[in-house]
């Protein structure tokens, strides 16, 4: 599948649910509103859909949400999507909160997820609680520690916040060499709306990276994962730092990346509004495969160049009105 700026579109992320167990204060509102159940495919269809994807060039596929590990049964889905690595599929992975990691981390060892990226925004439990509303950091680290123990290669995320994590990074820097954890920092979008002030938690990575280079030495690699981040080694503890950088470098120029949400709706660019149904031609018979596929083949055209955000004090309102956990982070 080419774009038309001439991108060849390789890489699928799934949100297999618009439902997450955190709320963190970047991503959801305190009180959201889900979708019915009845609105969301099966994991029978996501799987077709995946299959779909998948022959039209599809390489990597990760899962992800709302909360890829609180949708019943989902096992099964990375199960069948796990039967078809080396069938067209390179890679399997998921990003995760880790709150259920603790239960999976051996399936998904064994269904043949091989890494998986965990979204934790600091080491410190009260910080915890309060940005992501009412977790609890214990249950986070027994999962990450499950994923090692399973030999699932682990990368940690975390979302860079003014005033919230900005006194962190040295901390978890070192603490994921310790482990043999990678580590990626993310600057926060402003999608949907989430009743917090986003110019107040705004920080630029370029800030962060300047910090932690009077510490440690930072060799810039051109080690790539299929995604946006940009990664340094890091020279004392063997393991890397990558930066994703949508607001102060955009990176839309290699974008491989379409998403689909858990409706079956594909989403050519995380950052604007334009979109593709693909739950009626998935359910309409008549259409068949073919049918799906032309679906597919014709949303690709349309994906746009890149995205627009902006952050300041003029733009106070989201670039994009759906929350990431709809699109699928
Ligand atoms: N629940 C899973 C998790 O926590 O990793 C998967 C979905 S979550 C939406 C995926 C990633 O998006 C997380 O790392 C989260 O921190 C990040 N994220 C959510 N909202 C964001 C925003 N507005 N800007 C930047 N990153 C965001």
């Amino acid at each position: 599948m080419i774009d038309p700026f001439g991108r060849d579109i390789s890489y699928l992320r799934v949100s297999v649910t618009d439902r997450c167990d955190l709320r963190c204060v970047y991503c959801m509102a305190e009180d959201m509103t889900f979708l019915p159940k009845a609105e969301v495919l099966s994991l029978e269809e996501l799987d077709r859909l995946c299959g779909s994807f998948i022959s039209l060039g599809v390489r990597k596929i990760r899962l992800t949400g709302g909360e890829p590990l609180v949708r019943r049964n989902v096992i099964s889905l990375v199960r069948s999507l796990g039967a078809r690595l080396g069938q067209g599929l390179d890679e399997l992975t998921l990003t995760t909160n880790g709150t259920q990691l603790a239960r999976h981390a051996d399936d998904l060892a064994a269904a043949g997820v091989r890494r998986v990226n965990v979204s934790l925004d600091t080491l410190d439990p009260d910080t915890f609680r309060t940005a992501t509303r009412w977790g609890e950091l214990d249950k986070v680290m027994g999962g990450i520690f499950a994923a090692k123990a399973a030999g699932l290669h682990v990368k940690i995320n975390a979302v860079a916040l003014r005033g919230v994590n900005e006194g962190e990074f040295d901390r978890m820097l070192g603490w994921c060499g310790e482990h043999g954890f990678d580590l990626c920092l993310i600057e926060t979008m402003p999608l949907g709306e989430t009743g917090e002030d986003r110019t107040e938690q705004f920080l630029p990575l370029s800030v962060v990276r300047a910090r932690l280079k009077q510490r440690w030495t930072l060799n810039p690699t051109d080690y790539v994962t299929g995604g946006p981040a940009r990664y340094y080694d890091v020279a004392e503890t063997g393991t890397r730092l990558g930066f994703i950088t949508p607001m102060t470098h955009n990176f839309c120029e290699s974008c491989n990346r379409v998403r689909i949400t858990c409706t079956g709706t594909l989403y050519m660019c995380l950052g604007q509004e334009d979109a593709a149904d693909l739950r009626a031609p998935l359910r309409d018979p008549e259409l068949g495969e073919e049918g799906l596929r032309q679906a597919i083949l014709e949303a690709i055209t349309r994906k746009p160049k890149g995205h627009d955000f902006v952050i300041d004090r003029r733009h106070r309102t989201p670039a994009v009105a759906r929350h990431m956990s709809v699109t699928g982070g």
